[in-house]
């Protein structure tokens, strides 16, 4: 009697009993309103939260939010030899302190997993997978395959001496002439075997789809007979995402632009099953000019400390700074946008696909910079001192005591010239609040010792300008009118009033009122360099101010 694909099936696949029908019924169709986007953010679990992957989960987020739809996380750990235990979790957990919080999916492995439309994890999805491949045998788009690496390093040779392109297609796939007669023998006899995909396409002709991103695209078609199924029973990412963002509902794939070469694979997949494809967007890679050769390259984890976030935080950027300077990547208009909006939250920018470039981005520091150093200004001072101390707490303990040793002190430095329309650009990232307000720690101020004067005030008049401070120092001016008080004191003293009275007439005057201030300054805070005098005052308070005063001028005498 002949053999029949059935026996084939059943014999690879004697417990799978379900159909893919079956799973349409499981996994019904979402009910989401017109236009809403259903993405998913699908890492291996080989590490650490990469720079690209933030971006990339981002850009599912982003879209599934704006669009009212849903964006669910996938583990995609089928790759078991690249996996590294727990950075499940920890992607989960990273990303979440970014914002980027899924609805549905895999929430970390101690947790349960949301949705509807799970397992999540692809290790827990092998049922599902042997469902489908099932149903290809039997529709004869599938069949196993006994080539040994031995084999297929053998094919390589060969097709590299002939010149032709490498892989498992047309008269190259061996296995897929073998009779169905020689399939059950070979497996009944325990040969190990992977499942191919048998591949009607043909590269001479092509075939158009639309990339969000880049438009309508013409590829050639596939050809090869890939591997949808390892001989250790797990699938390939080729096959898995096409089950699993089927049975998911996921309308909107965004991914890396790497995955665009295998595109002609994965639309030839959907139509062998007869389902319809999502809409694919391959998103740009964030690129770096290689120090050694100078050319561009993908962010590389082994050479780039910018490729994991988390260089990012220890440095101590801020979680906005970062989202929005991936977002300056995502959408050309968004900088604009920023700029216009400086206080808006980004979840008010219209994102669109037509705004991305196709191009992989250069990864730009000093735009990072200015846009975090923006970000921190614009941020109220309750704000800032409170993520600052998250950050201290982690990584800078000296600000941490600080902080804690007065916190209300410490949000009123924050708030020197932060609550006006242009808001102080002070500090690029939370490491750079530290060096800058330590000052106002009595016992770090003791330990300057020599005080940077600047050599053109005598010590005389040096003496006379902090003795004249002492006697009044006007606290209780407000912030326009205390610089009178140091014209009026310079001006007693000898000094002009203004720089540009002093220019008009140097031989006239000692120097102008910006050396009086200059003086008190250095005096008071250790440094010529200080947020704005006045406010730096108010802080310390007339007590401390005179303490440093008396030493200064105990020293000067
Ligand atoms: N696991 C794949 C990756 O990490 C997912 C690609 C995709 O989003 O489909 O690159």
């Amino acid at each position: 009697m002949a053999h029949t694909l059935q026996e084939l099936a059943d014999l690879i696949f004697p417990q799978v009993s379900e159909t893919v029908a079956d799973l349409e019924a499981r996994y019904p169709r979402r009910q989401l309103p017109e236009g809403a986007m259903v993405t998913r953010f699908a890492p291996s679990p080989t590490g650490f939260l990469h720079t690209g992957s933030l971006f990339t989960a981002l850009v599912a987020y982003t879209v599934a939010k704006r669009t009212g739809g849903v964006y669910f996380f996938r583990l995609e750990d089928t790759d078991q030899k690249r996996e590294v235990a727990g950075t499940g979790d920890q992607l989960v957990d990273q990303l979440a302190w970014f914002g980027v919080v899924q609805d549905e999916g895999y929430m970390g492995a101690d947790r349960p997993e949301k949705g509807a439309y799970g397992p999540y994890v692809q290790s827990k999805r092998q049922a599902i997978y042997d469902v489908v491949i099932k149903h290809l045998i039997l529709a004869g788009r599938a069949y196993p395959c006994f080539c040994s690496k031995h084999d297929l390093d053998e094919l390589r040779a060969v097709q590299e001496a002939n010149k032709v392109v490498p892989g498992y297609y047309g008269s190259y796939a061996r296995c897929r002439k073998l009779s169905l007669t020689e399939q059950l023998r070979r497996i009944r006899a325990g040969e190990p075997y992977v499942i191919r995909f048998r591949s009607e396409g043909d590269v001479n002709r092509t075939f158009v789809i639309r990339d969000l991103v880049r438009g309508a695209l013409t590829l050639p078609e596939n050809d090869q007979d890939i591997v949808i199924r390892k001989s250790d029973g797990l699938p390939t990412y080729h096959f898995a995402h096409l089950v699993d963002d089927h049975f998911m509902g996921t309308n909107c794939v965004t991914r890396g632009e790497e995955w665009l070469s295998s595109l002609p694979i994965h639309a030839e997949l959907f139509k062998a099953m007869g389902w319809e494809a999502p809409q694919y967007a391959h998103l740009p890679v964030i690129m770096v000019n290689d120090a050694e050769t100078g050319n561009k390259r993908k962010l590389s984890k082994r050479k780039d400390r910018e490729a994991a976030v988390s260089y990012f935080i220890e440095q101590g950027y801020p979680k906005e700074g970062i989202i929005r300077y991936l977002l300056t990547i995502a959408n050309s208009n968004f900088e604009e946008w920023m700029r216009a909006n400086p206080r808006a939250d980004v979840s008010e920018f219209p994102f669109s696909f037509s705004k991305m470039s196709r191009d992989g981005a250069l990864f730009d520091l000093p735009k990072l910079n200015d846009i975090s150093q923006n970000y921190l200004a614009y941020m109220s001072a309750r704000d800032i001192a409170r993520a600052a101390n998250e950050w201290a707490v982690r990584f800078c303990p000296e600000l941490a005591a600080f902080i804690a040793a007065d916190p209300e002190r410490f949000e009123a430095i924050m708030n020197i010239e932060r609550d006006q329309p242009k808001p102080r650009k002070d500090y690029v990232k939370y490491s750079d609040i530290y060096p800058k307000v330590a000052f106002f720690d009595p016992a770090v101020y003791d330990r300057v010792e020599n005080l940077p004067f600047d050599e053109k005030v005598s010590p005389a008049d040096r003496r006379a300008i902090l003795e004249g401070f002492a006697q009044d120092m006007g606290l209780e001016r407000t912030a326009d009118t205390w610089f009178g008080l140091v014209k009026d004191l310079g001006a007693r003293l000898g000094f002009a009033p203004s720089m540009k009275e002093y220019k008009a007439d140097p031989s006239a005057f000692k120097g102008f009122s910006g050396d009086v201030a200059s003086v008190i300054r250095v005096a008071v805070t250790g440094s010529r360099n200080s947020p704005s005098l006045y406010h730096v005052l108010k802080i310390l308070g007339a007590d401390e101010i005179r303490r440093r005063v008396n030493r200064v001028l105990a020293t000067l005498r």
